[in-house]
């Protein structure tokens, strides 16, 4: 789709949107089993062009991208009705006879921009929130994954008509011209500086942003914790997808109690995991080009490798990688590494962990390993992040019960299930009254009704 063709499909959207046909909960359940059932026969090629893309396992694929989806319209098709059903409150005294409620109701024409790393998942689960809300959806998917970025184009084609779902090809000249357009939500996913041009491309039209972005989680190793099972989640965390995960375990705080051991049964573990050489192994992915492949060995050279660092250019291999004796002043510590690459810092305890991560910008996640609750309180109470896990890595973001979403530099707003939908609705507030009673109390002349007033209004 060239350029200038994207007002057309924006206004064609509106005008669609306008007709209400997308409003009814019947419609968009049948849209969203439509899309489920579109994937079930695309999943093959789906799965092949995310391993194309990021040499993603069939496994890693199906869940964290498409099953992961699955179940987003699963959940969304089983509660949406109810969601969607008008919330009654309770009316202050001094207005009654009346009674309140809230009126979920699409936002309206949407765009919906994702970034490379999960390219389906980011794409598509925004997107079911976007119709379980009724609305109609622009697409934009990530031009540094193509393979995926044509298997999803071809998916919403052959699923939907342009002026209820549209997908849009191409990278900055459309985005910027995506921009321009009024929309009524704009749902971005991808890093902070892009974010920034979002938010203020959004101020021009007063669009309210959804912005999902990244930054440095990190990690806290306490002294009090099973060794090996910690060991075995965080190199999970850490390297699934090799690492370009929003959420992975960008670093390390480790007790200096336990750090020796920690490095032990995280080597074991990730020869466990993928052998003695990760670059054979059918369960390890790839860097997706060659730019992030030369920032993330940049990073490596710089660092002092306790295991890994091998790379190969050819096929954007890089093993993964942990990075021993790290200070907050190392390469590595600047920005989010999305990257196979582990740096480790030795702290002496939780409060000296707490502020090395003060010192960064606040981050998507934090992971705790600890099996004492004040520890675990602390962290959880003293850092803003977006979300997190005690004892384990990435899994919160499985949940459709929990709000995903970023605070600070690492985003703004909150998705997934129900909050999904919420993104995508606005709730109006509404109070009906009876005519048949009319209080006189609020009304001029108020003469000697102030005192009384008082007695509601305390
Ligand atoms: P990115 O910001 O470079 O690109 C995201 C999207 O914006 C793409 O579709 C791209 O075409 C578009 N874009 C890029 N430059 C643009 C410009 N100048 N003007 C307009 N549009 C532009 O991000 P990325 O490299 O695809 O993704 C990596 C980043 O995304 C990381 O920072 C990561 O933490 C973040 N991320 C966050 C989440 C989350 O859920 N919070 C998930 C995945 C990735």
């Amino acid at each position: 789709m060239a350029v200038q063709d994207i007002p057309a499909i924006v206004s064609r959207q509106r005008q669609y949107f306008e007709t209400n046909a997308t409003r009814p909960v019947d419609f968009r359940i049948a849209q969203l089993k439509a899309l489920k059932k579109a994937m079930k026969e695309m999943e093959p090629e789906l799965l092949a062009a995310l391993a194309k893309d990021l040499g993603k396992s069939d496994f890693e694929g199906y869940t964290s991208e498409v099953g992961f989806t699955y179940e987003e319209i699963n959940h969304t098709i089983d509660h949406v009705a109810d969601w969607a059903r008008p919330v009654r409150v309770a009316t202050p005294l001094l207005h009654q006879p009346s009674s309140s409620r809230i009126h979920a109701q699409p936002k309206g024409v949407t765009l919906i921009i994702g970034p490379w790393n999960y390219p389906f998942q980011l794409l598509m689960s925004p997107l079911v929130g976007a119709l379980g809300a009724g609305n109609t959806a622009v697409l934009k998917a990530s031009e540094i994954a193509p393979a995926t970025a044509a298997v999803i184009a071809k998916l919403v084609e052959k699923t939907f008509k342009p002026e209820y779902v549209a997908y849009v090809e191409g990278g900055i000249p459309e985005t910027t011209e995506l921009l321009k357009q009024r929309f009524d939500h704009i749902f971005f996913t991808g890093s902070i500086p892009v974010g920034k041009i979002v938010m203020r491309a959004a101020a021009e039209n007063l669009t309210p942003v959804t912005l999902e972005l990244g930054g440095k989680s990190p990690c806290f190793v306490d002294k009090k914790v099973d060794l090996k099972v910690a060991a075995r989640r965080i190199v999970w965390g850490k390297f699934y997808n090799a690492g370009q995960t929003c959420v992975a375990p960008d670093y390390l705080l480790v007790d200096k109690a336990v750090k020796a051991d920690l490095m032990t049964a995280m080597k074991a573990q990730i020869k466990e995991f993928f052998g003695e050489d990760p670059q054979k192994s059918p369960d390890y992915g790839r860097i997706v080009s060659d730019r992030h492949f030369d920032r993330l060995v940049g990073m490596v050279k710089a660092g002092k490798v306790a295991f890994g660092g091998e790379s190969d250019k050819a096929t954007r291999y890089l093993a993964p990688t942990v990075l021993d004796d790290a200070t907050m002043a190392d390469k590595a510590m600047e920005d989010e590494i999305f990257g196979p690459i582990l740096p480790v810092l030795t702290v002496d305890d939780v409060s000296h962990a707490l502020k090395l991560a003060k010192q960064r910008p606040n981050p998507l996640a934090c992971y705790v390993f600890t099996n004492d609750s004040d520890t675990e309180d602390r962290i959880v109470e003293e850092l803003p992040f977006g979300g997190g896990c005690i004892n384990n890595a990435l899994i919160h973001l499985a949940n459709p019960n929990l709000p995903f979403g970023g605070v600070g530099e690492s985003g703004m707003g909150a998705y997934h299930g129900k909050d999904s939908f919420d993104v995508f609705s606005h709730r109006k507030g509404l109070v009906k009254t009876s005519t048949l009673v009319d209080v006189k109390l609020k009304y001029p002349p108020y003469a000697g009704r102030l005192s009384l007033i008082k007695k509601f209004m305390r």
